[in-house]
């Protein structure tokens, strides 16, 4: 029974519970951030108390043990995403520094004037800036494709846009507010067509369905570990080897070399050619411990989960008047944004905050979507797999409640 399941899947997080403002905590940000079981936490806590040590593997004893750990944590992510080798992994920063990397490395050494790059409409910050920065040292020009009135992408546009001047087709596989799903395999197999590379934004969807990167033929995927049940300020770029190969260091330092002497550095192999300085051990061993725990009650079954209490959601929602939601495609994943027509989206999210329900209102790092949508933003209530029917019943009622209030 899925709902014992995810009972006893939400006894595992103890932020749940607490009280903020007098109220049991609601948690409904978790596209922002997932909240973290305490396995993950325990895990990050006994990497500290026994196991802290740089990563030089042969030095000692523990920094064996440490870089044991850091190598099976690329392992396990390697495995996650289905790539054919674990050296197909780059730890990072998260999302942002792997589109950062991919867009400075690959883009500055194969981005020339009148190259363009297509991304989408609905793109978060994170998967635009860092390509229009590049765009602008070398006069390319960036270039997205709309979405339809239902939040899907809009494919004939996208084909309409994609051209031999495109070199590189960098899209998200799951939207932040439209909650929208991409079909990835599709829209890398037409961007390969005009000899475009491609990277997918996966920082949504890696908690929501299984990914295989081997299948989906893209040539870069990027997610972060804090979206996925692990720590802050860790993620992973996966780039197909042979491409990896033939890009230059993102940053320079220590670990990244094969040779330094003072007039000239030769750099180490792939991937420690991309990480300089020392790495975020904990998070790599968080983020591995995440996965284990994701693993452990199995994706499918988290999507189901997920698409239960979303149709439920949904339903509840939309029967309260004045409610209008942004992204109605059959194709999403567990987030809602709305607005009710005539109030702020801000002064929603205060008021749900007063009832303990934690949403985010503002314009969610999109601001070409809210554009593109003609708002200045929109309430989000994002779930995970702690959620339940009573979380969504809260939220309806501070919903009302802030209709009450407001109209
Ligand atoms: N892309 C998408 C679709 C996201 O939802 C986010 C985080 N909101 C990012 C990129 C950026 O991720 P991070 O802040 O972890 O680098």
């Amino acid at each position: 029974n899925l709902d014992d399941i995810f009972a006893s899947v939400r006894s595992q997080f103890p932020a749940l519970t607490q009280k903020v403002h007098g109220k049991n905590l609601v948690y409904l940000d978790s596209g922002a951030t997932t909240l973290k079981p305490q396995s993950v936490v325990d895990r990050i806590a006994h990497f500290y108390s026994y196991e802290t040590s740089n990563v030089h593997r042969g030095a000692h004893y523990l920094g064996d043990v440490a870089t044991g750990h850091f190598e099976a944590a690329r392992q396990k992510v390697a495995e996650f995403l289905g790539a054919r080798q674990s050296e197909e992994i780059i730890f990072v920063r998260g999302t942002t520094e792997g589109v950062n990397l991919v867009a400075n490395s690959w883009g500055l050494s194969n981005l020339k004037a009148g190259d363009e790059i297509l991304i989408t409409v609905m793109e978060h910050h994170g998967n635009i800036v860092p390509w229009q920065m590049v765009a602008e040292k070398v006069g390319a020009k960036v270039v997205a494709a709309d979405i339809l009135d239902n939040g899907e992408l809009d494919l004939e546009d996208f084909k309409k846009k994609l051209n031999s001047r495109t070199k590189m087709v960098a899209f998200t596989a799951s939207s932040n507010v439209l909650g929208t799903n991409t079909d990835m395999k599709l829209l890398t197999k037409l961007a390969h067509e005009v000899g475009a590379k491609v990277l997918v934004d996966g920082a949504q969807i890696v908690s929501q369905l299984p990914v295989d990167v081997s299948d989906i033929d893209c040539d870069f995927f990027v997610f972060s570990a804090h979206k996925l049940f692990g720590p802050f300020g860790f993620g992973a770029v996966y780039g197909k080897k042979e491409i990896l190969d033939q890009m230059p260091p993102y940053q320079g330092g220590g670990s990244m070399i094969s040779k330094v002497t003072i007039e000239k550095t030769t750099f180490n192999d792939v991937p420690t050619r991309f990480e300089a300085g020392t790495p975020h051990v904990e998070g790599a061993v968080g983020l591995h411990a995440a996965l284990t725990f994701v693993e452990n009650i199995g994706l499918d079954k988290i999507h189901k989960y997920e698409m239960d209490l979303l149709n439920y959601a949904t339903g509840r929602l939309l029967e309260i008047p004045d409610v209008k939601i942004y992204g109605t495609s059959q194709n999403k994943g567990a987030i809602l944004s709305f607005n009710l027509k005539g109030a702020h989206h801000s002064d929603i999210g205060q008021i749900l905050d007063q009832e303990g329900v934690a949403v985010r209102a503002g314009h969610h790092c999109t601001q070409p979507l809210m554009a593109r949508l003609g708002v200045p933003g929109t309430v989000r209530a994002s779930l995970s797999v702690y959620n339940n029917r009573e979380d969504i019943d809260s939220m309806v009622k501070a919903v009302v409640k802030a209709r009450e209030m407001l109209l």
